[in-house]
């Protein structure tokens, strides 16, 4: 069942083009860096894109070029992977949660507006499970509020809003480029943006707040350098980004495979009430990291752990995204939120379900899984009598 589990797809020529720069005299902070960059930016059609080390480090990044502080609020939805969160605890911010739509599980710009503050600085919107938001809502409401709008689009690399591409809706959008992602650098991220002063901000953030790095010096012979801010090493290598411009050259096809795998389970879960796929907007190309459904089992003798644990033990690697963030122990104990706050994530956390996606299941994969969860809900009936 490996077939399943395996997200990534690494061809002959991602692994050439990986070995050509593994002999070359740049391993990291080489020509492939800003070749990357390019090709990305070009992909999303943003003006800048800013190369990390990993997704997380691109919110890191993101957060530091808006100057994010102590005191300063940013509102971050109460269901997303923590590290959208994180961002900006790093920076010594308060992350401020907010409940998401109970369709679509992305942050609701009705319930956003009540948390904004005096000490609001950012929104962090997560296009949760591929499904971008709806960023003229967000633009507007960032617009009046004098807010700036981050995409945390990690899971939406590929997707489009109105027709303009993922990577372009904010005033930063980051990646991320783990292999469980859209497409793989092993780890990585990067932040896309039409502001070239941020990007600039951004890639000295990556090299340790340095203003040059070891081949700009080297082609102007000089060894001076000056640290001009706090940064961190959040590098990504060259052989990663030579694997990163070989994987962009097939995200296209795989974007349309898991477009293709998420309307076989919408059509196959329309035939039951007890599996609810969230809702999609018509205003998106959704790119599906996650096929994420409802489990309405309130009428029969089962719950979501009883199928998850029966699904997972044959060897169908469904999943829950995500515990809301501030359930984890630590952010109840640092800033004392708990169960209550974000009810309609809390709730989610309750009947969701991530069934298998990604472009190396074939079709008979995919029937499998439908197949099975519908049997395993047909062998559980409903005792109620009316
Ligand atoms: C994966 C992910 C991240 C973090 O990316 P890494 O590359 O694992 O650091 C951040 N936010 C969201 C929504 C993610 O899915």
């Amino acid at each position: 069942m490996s077939r399943f589990l395996k997200a990534q797809s690494i061809s002959d020529r991602d692994i050439e083009a990986v070995v050509e720069v593994l002999q070359s005299d740049w391993l990291t902070t080489g020509p492939k860096v800003g070749e990357f960059e390019l090709a990305f930016a070009d992909f999303v059609g943003a003006k800048e894109a800013v190369a990390v080390s990993s997704g997380t480090a691109a919110l890191h990044a993101a957060m530091f070029a808006l100057d994010i502080q102590s005191g300063d609020e940013v509102l971050v939805p109460a269901v997303t992977f923590a590290a959208t969160a994180n961002c900006v605890v790093y920076q010594g911010g308060t992350p401020v949660f907010v409940d998401v739509d109970a369709e679509t599980l992305l942050i609701n710009p009705e319930l956003l507006e009540e948390k904004i503050t005096s000490k609001t600085k950012a929104i962090i919107a997560v296009d949760y499970a591929g499904q971008p938001c709806d960023y003229d809502s967000l633009q507007i409401i960032a617009g009046k509020h004098n807010l700036s709008l981050v995409a945390d689009a990690c899971h939406a690399l590929g997707g489009k809003y109105k027709n303009r591409a993922v990577g372009t809706l904010a005033k930063l959008s980051t990646f991320s480029l783990h292999p469980v992602k859209n497409m793989t650098t092993g780890e990585g991220g990067v932040i896309t943006t039409s502001d070239s002063d941020l990007a600039e901000k951004m890639r000295r953030f990556r090299n340790h707040g340095i203003n040059s790095d070891h081949r700009q010096r080297e082609a102007l012979g000089t060894w001076y350098y000056e640290m001009i801010d706090l940064g961190y090493n959040y590098r990504l290598t060259d052989f990663q980004c030579a694997l990163g411009m070989s994987q962009l050259l097939r995200l296209p096809e795989w974007i349309a495979r898991r477009q293709e795998i998420a309307t076989k389970y919408t059509s196959a879960f329309a035939e039951t009430p007890h599996v609810e796929p969230l809702g999609v907007s018509s205003d998106v190309s959704h790119a599906y990291h996650l096929f994420v459904v409802h489990l309405r089992l309130e009428e029969l003798e089962t719950n979501r752990d009883e199928i998850f644990n029966t699904m997972r033990s044959n060897g169908l690697p469904v999943n829950v995204h995500y515990i809301p963030v501030h359930l984890h122990p630590f952010y109840r104990t640092r800033f004392g939120t708990g169960t209550g706050l974000c009810p309609v994530a809390e709730a989610a956390c309750e009947d969701n379900l991530s069934m298998p996606i990604h472009p190396n299941l074939d079709d008979e994969d995919v029937e499998e899984a439908i197949e099975f969860i519908l049997e395993l809900l047909e062998g559980k009936p409903c005792l109620l009598i009316s």
